[in-house]
């Protein structure tokens, strides 16, 4: 049920109103050589190019999570910090931590995604897919590893300064590149146990800030939320804020979003090195880095430190930002990544896309797509990909036991 937001707009304000009076109590101070050496470490030759369920994921894993214990955070899941997901044949791991404050309630999750593109070619995601070479990946998503670890360090000195009421829970996920893979195992298993996070921050691809301009996205998940993004700006983060209110986007915050989280996404956008051999670490912006993170963390802290409570809130759709290279063609649904049986299974129908226009619905397996069988999720990508924007086609969907066929316009 949605709270009507003339009142909670109101309590906002008020709250917006103490933020300020507080005049910022916390110093948050990143430390550049850290940003640095995170992004040093993600980059290494050695790990190729951090590919999913490539040897490196594990030894990378335990090199952040022993990172992360050196900041007070212990593991958040019984088994260890690497909390360990298959799909497809592939095994990788999320590490998942916590920092847990005296009589809190509730998490602020900040999440990064460290895989990359490995050596690229072919299927890879690589725009060289011609060329065999580490894809480094430093702004993408190097940028956002070093950046939610700093961010959880300041967060866990504001918190013994002014207490916490809420846990910082940090996440750095695998698999993004394959389809958001680790952040979706990690959604349903906190959803599962009823532990989903009050707010949730993700940082993918924040190196490279140019004119100051941080794009920040999910504002229309939660009431109240443009307002604390305005006030949480002073003179020491001196950024342009472009926002956008959806909850959905090429990354990890789309997945908690549709468990109905409110979520924050920060970005710097992409560029012409994004997935290419040629996002290296010697481009990455490393002042603009630590403006990114003494914001993000000043965000945080409102939720985290100062008691804010964000309030989840449906937003509509707009474009996601354009990180993905997206298939001309689109149903306009995200893939249930968890689900394998066969088939296609749709996790979520975006409203007012192809897909929820032609009534396909959340939970429908599609089998079928104009004479092609569809068996696999690689089936279906291959299938649209050969479509265009536009083309009528006719979808086969399985729903509870029945076929139904649905004349979809792209
Ligand atoms: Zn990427």
């Amino acid at each position: 049920m949605k709270v009507p937001s003339f009142i909670t707009g109101t309590v906002v304000l008020t709250a917006t109103v103490l933020f300020l009076c507080q005049g910022h109590p916390h110093k948050h101070n990143p430390n550049l050589q850290t940003l640095q050496e995170v992004v040093m470490l993600l980059t290494n030759p050695g790990f190729e190019g951090r590919k999913a369920g490539s040897r490196h994921d594990s030894t990378l894993a335990v090199s952040i999570a022993n990172k992360m214990a050196g900041y007070g955070f212990t593991p958040y899941f019984d088994d260890g910090p690497l909390h360990k997901f298959s799909y497809r044949n592939v095994t990788s791991w999320n590490v998942v931590m916590i920092y847990k404050g005296k009589a809190t309630n509730g998490t602020v999750l900040l999440g990064a995604h460290y895989d990359h593109l490995g050596m690229g070619g072919p299927g890879s995601g690589s725009l060289r897919p011609d060329t065999s070479a580490i894809h480094p990946g430093a702004d993408d998503n190097a940028s956002g590893v070093a950046a939610a670890m700093e961010t959880a360090r300041l967060l866990t000195e504001a918190g013994k300064q002014h207490g916490l009421q809420k846990d910082i829970l940090f996440a750095a996920f695998g698999a993004e590149e394959e389809g958001t893979v680790g952040s979706a195992f990690l959604a349903d298993t906190l959803e599962k146990a009823g532990l989903l996070p009050s707010l949730m921050i993700n940082l993918d691809m924040v190196g490279r800030l140019r004119d100051s301009v941080l794009q920040v996205s999910g504002t229309g998940t939660f009431d109240g939320a443009d307002s604390l993004l305005r006030t949480r700006l002073d003179s020491t983060m001196p950024l342009v804020l472009k926002t956008s209110a959806s909850g959905y986007g090429p990354s990890d915050h789309s997945t908690f979003y549709r468990a109905e989280v409110p979520v924050l996404f920060f970005t710097t956008g992409p560029h012409t090195d994004y997935h290419t051999p040629f996002d290296t670490p010697d481009k990455i912006n490393y002042d603009g880095l630590a403006q990114i993170v003494r914001y993000a963390t000043s965000v945080a802290a409102a939720v985290a430190v100062e008691g804010f409570e964000p309030v989840y809130q449906e937003t509509y759709d707009e474009q996601p930002m354009p990180e993905k290279v997206t298939f001309k063609a689109s149903l306009g649904v995200i893939p249930d990544f968890i689900y394998e049986g066969t088939g296609f299974c749709v996790g979520t129908v975006i409203k007012g896309r192809p897909g929820h226009k032609a009534g396909m619905q959340d939970g429908d397996i599609v089998v079928q797509i104009n004479d092609r069988p569809i068996t696999t999720i690689e089936e279906y990508m291959e299938a649209l990909g050969e479509l265009t924007a536009g083309e009528i086609v006719w979808v086969t969907v399985r729903r509870k036991n029945r076929l139904l066929e649905l004349e979809v316009q792209l």
